[in-house]
């Protein structure tokens, strides 16, 4: 009898510092390579030469969508791939890269003569979603590691994985972590998305909401948190709470 095939996974990557896929090359754990033994990787550039232009099971595609001629790059991985992961931040909801969305565009000034090289032409940043439609998000800056499984481990059984609506305060109470507010400290995890397991408060630094925010986040209320208990100025406050989410302001 053949033996049954493995579902295939593929890594991509588009504007992005690649974080996302070096992040997963750290896990040594039990649960991923539980996980690994139960998938065939067939392309990973940041861990294997071979490359693959067949069908694929799962794509996960780290980065966000900045030129028009990634269009047909997406649109040709989504054609090919039965379920596409938008794979961290940058690809979830254009992350950090749309902060370039709302200011001047600093490539002279940082590479002088070589502003001019290709690779650098970009416009806005935005996620994935504006160009292809995705089927999951595995959210964070790195992506969460304990999401990424969620959502592989479900596909692998046939079941759907459902991230939280919650924030992240409410993994942070389970853990009983000491609030940061209460050492002198700041913190966004009031309206934060869930699903990280709140990591960063529990090793004694402040949630950046590096996941996006809840739905309906009150963002007056975390900017006068911020001001009046963290003692920030009010300029402070705005730009902080835009960190991950810039793509989604105006
Ligand atoms: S989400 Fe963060 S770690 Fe991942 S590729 Fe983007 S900037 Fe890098
Ligand atoms: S440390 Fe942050 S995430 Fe934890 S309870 Fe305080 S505000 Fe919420
Ligand atoms: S605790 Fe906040 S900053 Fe840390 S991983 Fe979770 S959402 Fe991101």
């Amino acid at each position: 009898m053949p033996a049954t095939r493995k579902p295939t996974l593929a890594f991509f990557d588009f504007a992005s510092c690649e974080g996302c896929q070096i992040e997963f090359t750290n896990f040594g754990d039990a649960a991923t390579l539980e996980l690994l033994s139960h998938v065939d990787i067939v392309e990973f550039r940041e861990a294997m030469t071979e490359t693959t232009d067949q069908r694929i099971d799962f794509a996960l595609i780290e980065g966000s969508y900045t030129r028009e001629e990634d269009r047909a790059r997406l649109a040709e991985i989504r054609k090919r791939a039965r379920v596409v992961i938008a794979y961290g931040a940058c690809a979830s909801t254009g992350g950090i890269n749309a902060l370039k969305n709302h200011q001047d565009d600093f490539a002279d000034y940082v590479y002088g003569d070589d502003a001019t090289m290709s690779h650098l032409r970009s416009g806005t940043a935005r996620p994935i979603s504006a160009a292809i439609e995705v089927d999951y998000e595995v959210l964070g800056c790195p992506m969460s590691k304990e999401e990424l499984l969620n959502v592989i481990s479900n596909l692998l059984h046939g079941t759907r994985y459902f991230a939280p609506t919650y924030p992240v305060c409410v993994q942070c109470k389970r853990r009983e972590t000491i609030c940061r507010y209460d050492e002198g400290d700041h913190c966004m995890g009031q309206v934060a998305r869930a699903g990280c397991g709140a990591p960063c408060p529990a090793d004694g630094v402040p949630c950046e909401a590096c996941r996006g925010f809840v739905e309906d986040a009150n963002l007056p209320a975390l900017e006068k948190v911020l001001v009046e208990r963290a003692g920030f100025s009010q300029k402070r406050a705005v730009g902080k709470s835009r960190m991950f989410t810039a793509n989604l302001r105006s």
